[in-house]
């Protein structure tokens, strides 16, 4: 949204007039108005440097006077985040509402520039293959991604990735495209998100030089579009990406295309066209696992080299269990708070800086509710639940219960003990490992216990 890169550019000249009347303006000139604001995103304000030692400095020395007074002047800003990018010389001298998400190398010639995507490259140095880990929900669209990347002969056509929100499609992109770039120095690749490709388009109808922009696109080894489920109801620019993509294909020219649909479920989008995506590989990402958002978690506390103990990012892992970006922003929150106090991240302070994430990835589920429905589904009184009865056929739901509260909630043990009757923590411990036993031995008791969480949550 160019509206809100625009307000970000002019609240950037008043943090810097602001850090200038601090430290002065010869130091503010050397530092800080050698980086430009890219992007406000989940609450980590990015900013982007083609200096590495402008990067370093504003991340350790100026860290603190930078956070502070960019929160002074956009209050949603909880980190910040420097980008480090030396493809992209002119940081320094062009506005950031130039900083689009398109990348074409050098070698593309000189045709008619106003219809190129910006030579200027802002695929994320962070999104590589490497920095990607791979789990079982999405080691079927990382092996697809690394081999289109890697082979040298288009053998899926297009390849389409699909997965919800937050999940990793745009980070495979720039993967890839990163990927071709260092194998293949000479192959012209575009990345751009399908709204680009839209924008880009109408401009060249507006000043009728569609012939260029044909060519343009018609010309690269590999096209990447971001985002493509944009592309639905908007017929005209359907129809231009149709006969792109035909000519691509024929050439034997690599088609990259991430969505948040599979082909067959984008909607407003034409029958001849959904039926020509699917021809090649369609490779989904599935929602994380536990599993995956700890690897995630650990890999980029260890780059980031912060000594987070492993039992908060345990519990992040357990309670952000929405997608990548806001697990990522609830560590960057917790991340700026430690810096901002000047304390180390504990469990506590992690359950306190997050109070309001955590809410909504709990569903809003309070143990009452937990306790009724469990008793409606074993078909006992929630009377019994709470009671001191030992009868197996009351012992076992109430474990169950107290399982699911544990899982569902943000609620301490001793929180929960007390709501079932006064019960100790300890009582909540023991139900939740017999819960976890039974679940492990017993496929259908595993299957119930996923039958009735679901009910709960969905
Ligand atoms: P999408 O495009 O699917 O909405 P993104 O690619 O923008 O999602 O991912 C959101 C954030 O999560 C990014 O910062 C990305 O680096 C991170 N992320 C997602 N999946 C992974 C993964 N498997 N490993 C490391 N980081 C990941
Ligand atoms: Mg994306």
């Amino acid at each position: 949204m160019s509206g809100e890169k625009v307000d970000l550019s002019r609240l950037w000249i008043e943090i810097l007039a602001d850090i200038a009347k601090n430290i002065g303006s010869g130091c503010c000139q050397s530092w800080f108005e050698k980086a430009l604001p890219l992007r406000l995103e989940d609450g980590v304000f990015v900013l982007q440097t083609n200096q590495r030692l402008v990067r370093d400095r504003l991340l350790t020395q100026y860290h603190q006077i930078l956070l502070e007074t960019c929160q002074k002047y956009i209050p949603e800003v909880l980190a910040i985040e420097v980008l480090f990018d030396t493809s992209n010389p002119q940081a320094q001298d062009e506005g950031p509402e130039e900083q689009n998400s398109e990348l074409v190398p050098e070698n593309t010639g000189n045709r008619e520039k106003e219809f190129l995507p910006s030579k200027k490259n802002d695929l994320d140095p962070r999104f590589t293959f490497e920095n990607f880990i791979v789990g079982k929900p999405n080691e079927f669209a990382h092996a697809a991604a690394l081999r289109v990347a890697e082979s040298q002969e288009t053998q899926f056509n297009p390849l389409f990735l699909y997965g919800g929100v937050g999940l990793g499609k745009t980070h495979l992109m720039h993967a890839i495209a990163w990927k071709i770039r260092e194998n293949y120095p000479k192959r012209t690749v575009i990345y751009l998100s399908a709204e680009k490709f839209m924008y880009q388009f109408i401009r060249a109808l507006r000043f009728h030089n569609n012939m260029a922009f044909k060519d343009q696109f018609r010309s690269v080894d590999v096209l990447m579009i971001d985002d493509f489920q944009f592309i639905g109801g908007k017929e005209t620019t359907q129809e231009e990406f149709f006969h792109t993509f035909n000519d691509l294909v024929d050439k034997k020219r690599q088609v990259i295309l991430s969505a948040d649909k599979s082909p067959s479920d984008l909607e407003n989008i034409g029958e001849r066209l959904k039926s020509r995506l699917g021809w090649g590989l369609v490779a989904d990402i599935h929602p994380t696992t536990y599993e995956l958002r700890l690897g995630i978690l650990q890999a980029k506390a260890e780059t980031l080299k912060l000594g987070i103990p492993n039992e908060v990012l345990e519990f992040l892992s357990a309670k952000i269990t929405s997608n990548v970006r806001e697990l990522e922003g609830a560590l960057n929150r917790i991340m700026a708070h430690a810096s901002l106090v000047g304390r180390p991240i504990t469990l506590e302070s992690t359950q306190e800086v997050l109070r309001d994430l955590l809410r909504s990835n709990e569903h809003y589920l309070a143990i009452e509710d937990i306790q009724k429905r469990t008793s409606e589904f074993f078909g006992i009184k929630i009377a019994d639940l709470l009671s001191s009865r030992r009868l197996q056929t009351i012992t076992r739901p109430r474990q169950v219960a107290m399982y699911l509260c544990k899982e569902l909630t943000t609620k301490s043990l001793p929180d929960i003990g007390r709501k079932f009757g006064g019960r100790d923590h300890t009582t909540v411990i023991h139900a939740v490992k017999k819960v976890q036993e039974l679940c492990a031995k017993n496929a259908e008791f595993a299957h119930d216990i996923e039958t009735l969480k679901l009910s709960l949550i969905l």
